[in-house]
């Protein structure tokens, strides 16, 4: 059976998508650390652990994570964005881009800030637009 992530990046399930190629996908977390915050995947790879990805999917998502943290810096004021991969959750390698502001806007024991499905639908928009002028 497809994983939840596979499912959205099939559009099965509906997501606030940022980016997109042939192989890779990267779409708002529905439960956001901080504004932007993104989550970036294999489209045809579930793996649930990066470390046993083949080397072709490894660099590609870290290519496609980079080209997309770039477009999330140009779309959302922070100070840089941080990376995290946990997978506690959700068994479909996945990397954790999030806005920075301080190092604390990476703890994910803390309070989620709340936003709109509006705010998310914008958020995703300029990051997508960002990622589409690169
Ligand atoms: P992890 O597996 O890295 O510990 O956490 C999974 C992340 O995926 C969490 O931050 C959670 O909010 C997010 N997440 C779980 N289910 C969904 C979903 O259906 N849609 C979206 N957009 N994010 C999800």
């Amino acid at each position: 059976m497809a994983t939840i992530f596979t499912r959205i990046a099939n559009g099965e399930i509906p997501s606030y998508k940022v980016a997109e190629n042939d192989d890779f996908y990267a779409f708002l977390d529905i439960n956001p650390l901080a504004q932007g915050h993104t989550l970036v995947i294999p489209k045809h790879v579930e793996d649930d652990y990066i470390f046993h990805l083949d080397p072709e999917t490894y660099r590609g998502l870290w290519d496609f994570a980079g080209e997309v943290a770039q477009a999330i810096r140009k779309a959302i004021p922070c100070k840089r964005v941080g990376v995290a991969v946990l997978g506690m959750e959700v068994p479909h390698t996945h990397i954790h881009l999030v806005p920075l502001q301080s190092e604390g806007d990476l703890d994910f024991r803390k309070q989620r800030p709340q936003f709109t499905p509006e705010q998310q639908a914008q958020t995703a928009a300029a990051i997508r637009k960002a990622y589409e002028e690169r």
